[in-house]
């Protein structure tokens, strides 16, 4: 898979732009391995959805490739299809389906297709019967995320229809997998208990005549610090983009991970203003005294959540400012107290945080969210720039 997409140039010649999300693309690699030495005898599934929780799903999914990841995964159909016509051929998951989805475009693709429920074991049987190669299907038992899987009182009768079809030859049942609710709560007890609910389907599916490649539940913090949940496969995603699931987990130092996304831009203009100034619609911020204003050119379009407004952090000549009043569509403001800065100097909002600058996890604190959303939802309008790809020696 060598295929990349958006910008890949770091170099002079690249042009400058307003803002930037750089990504270390050996800091993901490095965060696979780590996650690979945590799950020594399960491999791994690198879930890339939602472009790569905000990084990129092709570059990201390349770097994990490299790094030994066997499996990659997302949510919807559509976006594994991209990841296969990027040029992709290992073994890949999805499972997000609704009714009349791309059955047939996925089993063609040789892409597992998860199946939570009856109708939509009927779509990939259906598909397979108007033309297709024979299906890889993994089975979701849900047990007790309360989301998407096959109830348990449902399973028996799933689980029997997909080992018929499997004796008729139009599919085989690849594996059987589900998903924890709290993993990221260390010791809740919702943890055992859907372990055993798990193993339980496990016994009844082999009961019935299946023999699955795989069994998996360990998203992140499940495989950092669950060794029995990790079965077969792990399927981290967070973890990859080395940003910790939970502060209740720990840092990602914590475990040899490094966040890989650093968000920038160029400060767009200085000024001096007098006491008593307001600042950015509605005037939530008032200049305390007369001080220097520096425009940030990224606001809510960009995914800087507006919920951030009045708390979120960012590192500007050396030192953590506050946004000042509220985050507009394209921009905000900070106050730089008794210092300044020149136009063009960079405002560094997140990143790894060993230049001084705030982390993801900071601002989530900032905005009362996760980190995952923080970096999921920087937008389209910010450019990613890969740095450290394929050929960069680890
Ligand atoms: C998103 C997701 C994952 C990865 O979860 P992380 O907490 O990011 O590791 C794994 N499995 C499923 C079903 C998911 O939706």
């Amino acid at each position: 898979m060598t295929a990349y997409s958006g910008a890949s140039a770091t170099g002079s010649s690249a042009p400058p732009t307003r803002a930037r999300a750089v990504v270390d693309l050996a800091a993901v690699r490095a965060n696979v391995r780590a996650l690979r030495d945590r799950a020594p005898r399960s491999e791994l599934m690198a879930v890339v959805k939602s472009d790569g929780y905000g990084h990129g799903a092709v570059p990201c999914a390349c770097a994990a490739r490299e790094a030994g990841a066997s499996w990659l995964a997302t949510a919807t159909p559509q976006e594994a299809l991209a990841l296969r016509a990027a040029g992709d051929t290992g073994r890949m998951l999805c499972w997000l389906w609704t009714p009349g989805g791309p059955w047939g475009e996925a089993i063609a693709a040789d892409i597992d297709v998860s199946v939570s429920g009856m109708w939509a074991l009927r779509e990939a049987v259906e598909a397979v019967r108007t033309g297709g190669r024979p299906a890889r299907v993994q089975l979701k038992i849900d047990t007790g995320l309360g989301r998407n899987g096959c109830a348990p009182d449902d399973w028996l009768e799933l689980v029997g229809a997909a080992r018929a079809a499997e004796a008729e030859g139009v599919l085989a049942v690849t594996g059987v997998w589900s998903h924890f609710a709290c993993a990221d709560e260390p010791g809740h007890p919702s943890i055992a208990a859907q372990l055993a609910v798990f193993r339980d389907a496990v016994a009844a599916a082999e009961r019935a005549g299946l023999a699955p490649e795989v069994r998996h539940m360990a998203n992140s913090p499940a495989t950092l610090t669950l060794p029995e949940s990790h079965f077969d496969l792990v399927r981290p995603g967070i973890a990859v983009y080395g940003v910790s699931p939970s502060p209740e987990i720990g840092q990602p130092a914590d475990f040899g991970l490094r966040p890989a996304m650093t968000l920038a831009a160029d400060i767009a203009q200085v000024k001096r203003v007098p006491a008593g100034h307001g600042v950015s619609y509605g005037h939530h911020y008032v200049t305390p005294g007369e001080t220097t204003l520096a425009l940030v050119p990224v606001g809510y379009a960009d995914g800087i959540p507006r919920h951030a407004s009045g708390s979120g952090p960012v590192l500007v000549g050396g030192k953590w400012r506050t946004v000042a009043g509220r985050v507009a569509m394209d921009q905000f403001v900070v106050d730089l107290g008794g210092d300044t800065a020149e136009v063009g100097d960079e405002a560094v909002l997140f990143g790894p945080g060993d230049r001084g600058e705030p982390t993801a996890e900071d601002w989530a604190r900032a905005a009362g969210t996760i980190a995952y959303e923080i970096v999921t939802r920087i937008g389209q309008r910010v450019p990613r720039v890969y740095v450290n790809g394929p050929g960069h020696s680890d």
